[in-house]
């Protein structure tokens, strides 16, 4: 019999909606054919939550999060809601839920198709064939380190403050994820730092080369992260995972996103720990934002959010096949040349969200 999963479904606002609508028909095709047995709830986020429940977020929902398999959430955030204080905007309901649950490893590939090869602004020979996957730290460093603050000087200037600080449990435990990830991948991961001129970098470092006694088949590797920043547009391809802290792990993958050249094709996962019984607390978007600039037009690209749920499939519902199955339909359709609005080229069949979506499935529905 197939596995039962509980999946908590947050459309949030704008194109949101309009992605995950799309998820939910590839979800309800594969239950379909018995390939999952995977029940949605349902909850709004961001604004709606707003609409609904006069927070962007609530506590019920972030219970339900941690207990689900996993969380797929579409996107947040609106001008109806910009003038609201701050701890009450949409955004602050996605940062609520991932600190709630934990999840401290921001996971973001970056993977060229061959079709939108083009799109980069890298030479294709170079990018051809781009599988990375970067491992942010998310929840400490410089981001949330105390103290912090601008405070005056007697001497009339002002001084701005921010603390860069890592814990070896911090560290570790990030460090594994990477690992494990490493080893369902192509077996090297990279940690990147600035060991040369930063204390934490270099505690960094010291924890995770000592860890990697426990994963002697994973060829790890040190790098600083000025060199990394280069290296992925140099070479690229030289990565399989890298491993770095908040504040570098926000610049490096946004650089390693734009290697493959589109927003709306871009996924991403936030994990946390596994708890004893083997549950790990995990949350599945797409990359982009609400894009009110084309919600409610059909413009908006489901791809993102699709590559998402497939990180789903592989990393907490444990359907490997099913993953590179989902990603290998959507190769094909970007083979066919088939594109929504913000990928389109020259001789492709221009689609709606929804009609990407179908194709997808039709694709899926020959395996
Ligand atoms: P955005 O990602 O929403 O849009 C940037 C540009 O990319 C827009 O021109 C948009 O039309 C286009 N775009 C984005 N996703 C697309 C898709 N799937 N298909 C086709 N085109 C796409 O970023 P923004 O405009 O800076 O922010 C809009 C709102 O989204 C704001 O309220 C912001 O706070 C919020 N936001 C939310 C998240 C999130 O929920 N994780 C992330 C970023 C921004």
């Amino acid at each position: 019999m197939t596995q039962h999963h509980t999946i908590l479904m947050t459309p949030g606002d704008g194109i949101g909606p309009e992605v995950m609508e799309e998820v939910r028909k590839i979800i309800a095709h594969l239950n379909q054919k018995n390939a999952t047995n995977i029940d949605l709830i349902d909850r709004p986020i961001g604004g709606a939550g707003i609409d609904r429940d006069g927070v962007p977020v609530t506590p019920e929902t972030i219970e339900i999060g941690k207990k689900a398999d996993c969380v797929l959430l579409g996107a947040v955030g609106g001008a109806k809601w910009a003038d609201i204080d701050y701890a009450l905007r949409p955004e602050a309901g996605l940062l609520k839920i991932r600190k709630d649950m934990e999840l401290f490893a921001n996971l973001r590939p970056a993977i060229v198709f061959d079709a939108l090869i083009e799109s980069s602004t890298i030479k294709p020979d170079v990018i051809r064939g781009l599988d990375i996957l970067i491992v942010r730290e998310l929840t400490g460093g410089v981001y949330f380190g105390e103290p912090r603050g601008i405070t005056p000087l007697p001497n009339g200037e002002r001084q701005g403050l921010n603390t860069q600080i890592y814990t070896t449990s911090e560290i570790v435990r990030v460090a594994k994820v990477a690992f494990e990830l490493a080893q369902k991948r192509n077996k090297r991961l990279c940690s990147c730092e600035k060991s040369n001129v930063m204390e934490s970098g270099k505690l960094w470092r010291e924890e995770v080369e000592k860890l990697g006694a426990d994963y002697p088949d994973i060829a790890l590797s040190h790098m600083y992260a000025d060199n990394c920043a280069m290296q992925l547009l140099r070479n690229p391809r030289q990565f399989d995972v890298i491993v770095t802290d908040n504040l570098f792990g926000d610049i490096l993958s946004d650089e390693a996103a734009m290697l493959t050249g589109s927003l709306g094709m871009l996924p991403s996962a936030s994990l946390g720990a596994r708890d004893a019984s083997g549950h790990q607390n995990a949350l599945y978007e797409p990359v982009h934002g609400s894009a009110p600039d084309i919600a409610g037009t059909g413009k908006a690209n489901p791809l993102a959010a699709i590559l998402s749920f497939a990180m789903a499939l592989r990393f907490s519902l444990d359907y490997p096949q099913l993953a590179d199955t989902l990603e290998s339909a959507v190769r094909q359709v970007l083979n066919q040349k088939i594109r929504t609005a913000d990928i389109m080229d020259r001789e492709c069949e221009l689609v709606s969200t929804s009609q990407m979506g179908d194709a997808v499935i039709k694709e899926l529905a020959k395996v």
